[in-house]
C-alpha cells in the first residue's frame, strides 16, 4: 500500500484541463488558455550555448549546487539589478527546475503539523507541496479585486506557523505586491521568527516596478528565494532553477538535492548561464508582447459581462464569470462547453477566486480577439 503522505493529494488541475482540451482540439476549434508557460519558443543564443556544451562533452554530472559560473551568474545579477551580495559557494543552489526548489525547502523545513501560510489566490501546487510534507497550509482568503490579504496576515499566524509563502508576481492574478505590503509581510516574518519563502519566477515579466524580497536586508536570514528559467526566457522544458538563502537553509536543502536530483541537467545550466549572461532584448521583448495582449483583453472585455482584473505581470489574468447558468458549478466547464475557450478554473487558486477563471495570455493577440469576440457575442444573444 503506498504512503499515507500522499493520501490527499490531487493531480495538478491545470495540466488536467490541459490534457482534455488536447483531446477536444482534434475535432473543435478551441481558443486554449489554459497553459502556464509561453508561446514563444527559447532564444537561439540560449540554445547554441547548450549544443555547444553538448559538443564539447559538458555531458557529465555538474557539481551538485550547479557549475560555478552559473552560480556567480546568478549572485552578479542579483548584485546588478538588486544590490544585494549573495555567496556563489554556500547561498545559491541550482535546481532542476523552480517546482522542484520548492519541494526542496517544504522538504527541508516542515515537521509534521507545521502551519505554512499562503495568500489566495496562490499557484496550485503550493498547498500540495505543503500537505506531501506533512505541513498544513493556511490561506488567507483574498481582498477585493483578488489582492492578497497582508492586512489580516498577524491573525492567521499561530505558534504553529512555520512559514509565510509568496509569490510575486502572482500567478494566476498577476498582481505586483506594492512597497507596504512587502514591509509588511517582512515586519511579521521578523517578529515571529517565521521563514518567508518568496516565489519570484514572474519578476521579470512586470509592466510596472517589481521590488524583490531581497531588497529587505534584514530578513536575509529568514529568506528563501526561489527563481529560474523557465517563464522569463521561455525555457520551461530546460528544467532550471535556483534558490538563494541563508547558508544555514541551502546547505540543509542541498543534502536533498544530492540524493534526489545529484544535479540540474548539465546542458540546460549552460544554456541558462547563456540566459543570464546574454542579452536581456528577447526577455524585454516577450513581455511587452504579454502586455500588449493584455491591454487588448482588458479593453475588448471592458463592455462584456466579464469582468477582468488587470494584471501588473506574468502572462496570466483572472476574469470574473457571470452566474453559471443552471446545470453548471464550474466556471471552466462552462466556458469550454458554450464558449469554445479553454481556462482553468478559479476554484483551482482558493475558495476566494471561484466567481473566476485564470486566463493565460499565450496565444497570438488575433486569438485574443477571437476570444474576445466569442464572449462578446454571446452578451448580445
Ligand atoms: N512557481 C510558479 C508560481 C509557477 O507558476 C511555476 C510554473 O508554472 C513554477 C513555480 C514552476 O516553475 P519551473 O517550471 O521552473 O519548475
Amino acid at each position: 500500500m503506498y504512503a499515507n503522505r500522499l493520501l490527499g493529494i490531487k493531480p495538478s488541475k491545470s495540466m488536467a484541463m490541459a490534457q482534455k482540451v488536447q483531446e477536444l482540439s482534434k475535432t473543435q476549434n478551441i481558443l486554449d488558455l489554459t497553459w502556464g508557460q509561453p508561446d514563444f519558443d527559447t532564444p537561439d543564443h540560449i540554445k547554441q550555448a547548450a549544443i555547444n556544451a553538448i559538443l564539447s562533452g559538458k555531458n557529465g554530472y555538474t557539481p551538485s549546487s550547479g557549475i560555478l559560473e552559473l552560480r556567480k551568474a546568478i549572485s552578479k545579477y542579483y548584485e546588478l539589478i538588486y544590490g544585494t551580495l549573495y555567496d556563489p559557494d554556500s547561498q545559491i543552489l541550482v535546481t532542476p527546475g523552480v517546482k522542484q526548489g520548492l519541494m526542496y525547502i517544504m522538504q527541508a523545513i516542515i515537521n509534521p503539523g507545521d502551519e505554512v501560510i499562503l495568500f489566495e489566490p496562490y499557484w496550485l501546487s503550493y498547498t500540495d507541496m505543503i500537505a506531501f510534507n506533512s505541513g498544513i497550509p493556511k490561506a488567507i482568503p483574498a481582498s477585493m479585486n483578488l489582492r492578497p490579504d497582508v492586512d489580516v496576515l498577524e491573525n492567521a499566524i499561530t505558534p504553529k506557523t512555520k512559514a509565510i509563502v509568496i509569490n510575486n508576481p502572482i500567478n494566476p492574478s498577476g498582481y505586483i505586491y506594492n512597497y507596504e505590503e512587502l514591509l509588511h509581510i517582512v515586519q511579521l516574518a521578523e517578529k515571529f521568527g517565521l521563514y518567508i519563502i518568496s516565489d519570484e519566477i514572474y519578476g521579470q515579466i512586470s509592466f510596472k516596478k517589481f521590488i524583490s524580497m531581497v531588497e529587505f536586508e534584514n530578513i536575509r536570514e529568514n529568506l528563501i528565494l526561489a527563481n529560474g528559467f523557465s517563464k522569463a526566457y521561455a525555457m520551461t522544458g530546460w528544467r532550471v532553477g535556483y534558490l538563494l538563502g541563508p547558508e544555514s537553509v541551502i546547505s540543509k536543502i542541498s543534502l536533498i538535492h544530492q540524493h534526489t536530483a545529484t544535479c540540474a541537467s548539465s546542458p540546460s545550466q549552460y544554456a541558462a548561464l547563456a540566459a543570464i549572461e546574454g542579452e536581456q532584448k528577447s526577455v524585454h521583448k516577450m513581455t511587452d508582447t504579454y502586455m500588449e495582449r493584455r491591454n487588448v483583453l482588458v479593453a475588448g472585455l471592458k463592455n462584456t459581462l466579464f469582468k477582468v482584473i488587470p494584471s501588473d505581470g506574468t502572462f496570466y489574468m483572472m476574469v470574473q464569470v457571470p452566474e453559471l447558468p443552471s446545470g453548471y458549478t464550474n466556471n471552466a466547464v462552462y466556458l469550454l462547453n458554450e464558449f469554445g475557450i479553454a481556462c482553468v478554473n478559479g476554484q483551482s487558486y482558493g475558495e476566494s477566486a471561484s466567481k473566476y477563471v485564470r486566463f493565460s495570455l499565450t496565444l497570438s493577440e488575433k486569438q485574443i480577439l477571437d476570444v474576445i469576440a466569442r464572449l462578446d457575442y454571446k452578451k448580445k444573444k
